[in-house]
Parts: structure tokens; sequence; C-alpha cells
């Protein structure tokens, strides 16, 4: 069962959206007199890009909720639609639905971790029970057992989908959590397919969507120093530890500019 993620479509013009959006904050024109220079062409697809960069350095996030997208989602677990659905701000979700879609298949579809397959086997054993849950599932619905009380025995590797709109504020939270290197190698993937799509359509504002290290979001790792230690991008961005202990030396006063004596100990290696 493959994961697949389409970006349906997103609210039109998203970047004329958010220019209008944070221009009626630092303007003393209405928002009638923004849109009308809008769309009298005064304000250029560039002023446009480069004031909206601008303000994306910012804290000023809300503006970012005026942008939505939609997804449609496929080939994902129970397992991860469990952790999807904690996102409740700013997103909105349709589940396919266990109690009007019953699995009729010979064998009941499912989501097989990697783990599974690569450990000497366990794949045989996951096999072996899914052919079961599916023979009492089909036995269950045979014998006249409603499908809201027969998908009791469905496992969490069934599959789900689903129809998504988020805005673009929640989606660089979830990106921030999800996209990070802790969270769970489903949804990350999921959310990764979900940035691609979005940094295609939207270029400017898809490259946001970054793990909360990522230089464009915090620029630093939160997580246990132990798994930054771990982790991949480990390498490229600093710990949050790192990063107060350099402050205290600097308060302290240990961080000392470069002595003419320091220099010279590099320029001069290998002359003498
Ligand atoms: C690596 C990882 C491990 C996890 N492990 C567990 C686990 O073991 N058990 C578990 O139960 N969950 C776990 N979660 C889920 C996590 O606790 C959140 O429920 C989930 O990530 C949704 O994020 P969110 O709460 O930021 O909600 P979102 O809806 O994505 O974010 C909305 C934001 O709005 C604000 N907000 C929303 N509601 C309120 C409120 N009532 N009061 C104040 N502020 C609010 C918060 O700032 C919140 O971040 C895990 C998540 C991750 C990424």
């Amino acid at each position: 069962m493959a994961l697949e993620v389409t970006l349906i479509d997103y609210a039109r013009d998203p970047l004329t959206k958010l220019y209008g959006a944070y221009r009626t904050c630092y303007t003393p024109k209405t928002p009638n007199e923004v849109w009308a220079e809008i769309g009298a062409g005064k304000i250029t697809p560039e002023q446009i890009r480069g004031f909206i960069q601008e303000r994306l350095k910012t804290g000023h996030a809300s503006p970012l909720e005026q942008v939505v997208f939609w997804f449609g989602i496929s080939g994902v677990s129970r397992s991860l639609s469990h952790q999807f659905v904690r996102h409740r701000i700013g997103i909105s979700f349709e589940q396919q639905s266990q109690r009007y879609v019953k699995y009729k298949e010979e064998r009941l579809d499912y989501v097989t971790p990697k783990s599974f397959e690569k450990t000497p086997g366990m794949a045989e054993e996951y096999e072996k029970l899914m052919a079961e849950v599916t023979r009492v599932y089909q036995l269950a619905l045979a014998k006249g057992v409603p499908a809201e009380d027969a998908r009791f025995v469905l496992p969490n590797a069934t599959p789900t989908n689903f129809q998504v709109m988020v805005n673009f504020a929640e989606l660089l939270h979830i990106a921030d959590l999800r996209l990070c290197w802790r969270a769970q190698w489903e949804i990350r993937h999921m959310v990764a397919l979900m940035r691609r799509a979005v940094v295609k359509a939207v270029p400017e504002i898809g490259v946001y969507l970054q793990p909360k290290c990522g230089d464009k979001r915090t620029g630093y790792c939160d997580e246990p120093y132990q798994d930054w230690e771990r982790c991949p991008m480990g390498k490229q961005r600093p710990h949050k530890e790192q990063i107060f202990a350099l402050f205290r030396e600097y308060k302290a006063g240990n961080l000392v500019p470069l002595t003419e004596d320091d220099l010279r100990r590099v320029e001069d290696d290998g002359q003498e």
C-alpha cells in the first residue's frame, strides 16, 4: 500500500493575499485602497515577493493563516492518522469511514513498517496476523455483525484516506514537529511529501516548511541532547545547550577577540 499525497488546490493567488494581509497592518491606507492598487497593477510581483520575504523574517505569523491549502492523502496507516488528527488548530480533516466503507478484499490491505521486513521472520509473522484479522473481520461481516463493530478487530496498520484543508501557519507548525527526525517515520514521510508539493506550487513560501531546527525556523534543536547527537541534521544545526553555553561564555567575558599573536600563529604556521 503506497502512501500518496496530492496538493488538490490552494486558495487563489496566495502571495497577493499574504501581501494584502501584511500591508493592511502597516499602512494608513484601507484594505480597499491596498487592493485597488494591486488591481491597478501598481504593485509589481517583485514588490509583492520582496515585501513578503521581509515580513517572513519576523515573528508576525498571523497573516499566514490567510493562505490555505487542500491535500488528498491516501495509503497511510491508522497509526499515522491517530497522530495527524492531534493537530487541532487551523486544520480540517475528512477521513474515510470504517462504518460506511467495508474492507471487502480477500486480504485486507495494510501498511507494513520496513523494520518488520528487515527483521528476520517478522514479515511472515505480520502477514500471518493480518490474514487472521482479515478472516475474523470478514467472518463477522458475513454473520451480520455491523461494520462499525467488525472494525474493532482492525489493526493500526489498516490504511486510511484523508482530504485535509490546512492554513500555512499550521502547516509550518506541523512541519516544525513532524519533519523533525524524532517524529515517527510514516508521518515524517507524509509531511515531507506535503512540503515538496507546496515547494513546487508556491516556492516563495514553501521553502519555509522545515523542521523547527531549520535555518528559516528557530535555527536550533531543542530535543534531548542524545537525540541531537544521533540526528543526521545534528551535524548541520546547533543544539540549544550549545547556544546557551556560548552565551554564558560570552557574558563571562571569555570570548575574547583574536589577538595579533593568535593570527600570527596561523599565518606563520609552516614558515618557520
Ligand atoms: C515527536 C512527537 C512525540 C509525541 N508523543 C506523544 C505522546 O507520547 N503522547 C501524546 O499524547 N501525544 C504525543 N505527541 C503529540 C503532541 O503532544 C501534540 O498533540 C501534537 O503534536 C499536536 O500538536 P499541537 O498540540 O501543537 O497542536 P496543533 O493544533 O498543531 O497546534 C496548535 C497550537 O495552538 C496552541 N494551542 C492549541 N490548543 C491550545 C490550548 N488548549 N491551550 C493553549 N494553547 C493551545 C498550541 O501552541 C499548539 O501548539 C507527540 C508529538 C510529536 C511531534
